[in-house]
């Protein structure tokens, strides 16, 4: 019988784990029994109160970790504080839309420290001890924006696309070592970042807030339904899973099929 704890002894840490996806992928990680630290650039009590709760539901080892992902000296630290780990969730990311000409320079720059750079310095801080023990999952949460684009959001598209190319050199730079590094490219997820999205997409749509959930937001997706975070997180547990070991260097799609279009 399959063991209900496949990564009991094993450290997960996710990047931008106080909400959305991140907090659903550590959620499903500790469920396969893994510790997790969580993460974030807060350090307020309720963002520690998610690691008690987890730990507390699940019967594992959990902490929440603060530190900003848009600082390189502070992931290679949220790595080091952590003890190191055997499973690194880059998560963190934030968006932004607007023209090319409107984009404001320091959004670009945001954009591409937290959802590209982070996903660097954590992984050179993580892979020396995976190396040691022979054994190490990288996963970093990409997007169908890794894979195609979508005008207004050059920032997360170049970030995107720059994290599909970073996972497929880990990968490679890691083969044959028990080391595999894969992105995960979900389609539109209800989150807060995409809530936050909606407001925004109304008022440039005119529509009211279901129309535009399903003829702008969820147009691309055949589906007409959103992933779910526990989709994702069931997803990157796969990936931690022995019939994953051969699994490296590529992406796997979560998207309704959008970019099947
Ligand atoms: P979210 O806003 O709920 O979560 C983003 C997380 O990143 C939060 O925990 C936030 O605190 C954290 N974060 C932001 N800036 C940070 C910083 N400087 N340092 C550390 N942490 C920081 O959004 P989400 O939808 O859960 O997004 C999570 C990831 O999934 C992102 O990389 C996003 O691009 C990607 N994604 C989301 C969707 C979607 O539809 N929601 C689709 C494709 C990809």
């Amino acid at each position: 019988m399959p063991s209900t704890t496949p990564l009991s002894g094993k450290r997960a840490i996710v990047t931008g784990s106080n909400s959305g996806i991140g907090l659903g992928i550590a959620r499903e990680m500790a469920r396969a029994g893994a510790e997790v630290v969580l993460n974030s650039f807060t350090d307020r009590e309720e963002d520690h109160a998610l690691a008690q709760d987890i730990a507390a539901e699940f019967g594992v080892a959990a902490s929440y970790v603060a530190a900003d992902m848009s600082d390189p000296l502070a992931c290679r630290a949220l790595v080091e504080r952590a003890g190191g780990c055997d499973i690194l969730i880059n998560n963190a990311g934030i968006q932004h839309v607007a023209r090319i000409e409107e984009f404001p320079t320091g959004k670009w720059d945001a954009i591409i420290a937290i959802n590209l750079s982070s996903a660097f310095h954590t992984s050179a801080a993580a892979l020396p001890g995976m190396r040691a023990r022979g054994w190490g999952r990288i996963i970093n949460i990409a997007s169908a924006h890794g894979l195609t684009a979508s005008p207004f959001k050059a920032a997360y598209v170049a970030a995107k696309h720059g994290v599909v190319g970073l996972t497929k050199t880990t990968a490679l730079e890691v083969a044959g070592e028990g080391i595999t590094a894969n992105a995960i490219c979900p389609g539109y997820v209800l989150t807060p970042l995409v809530e936050s999205q909606i407001p925004d997409q109304m008022k440039t749509h005119g529509m009211d807030r279901e129309t535009v959930i399903r003829e702008v937001m969820l147009q691309r997706q055949p589906s007409k339904q959103f992933a779910t975070v526990e989709q994702l997180g069931g997803t990157a547990v796969f990936l931690c899973s022995p019939a994953a070991d051969q699994i490296t260097g590529t992406t796997i799609s979560v998207d309704g099929g959008w970019t099947a279009l």
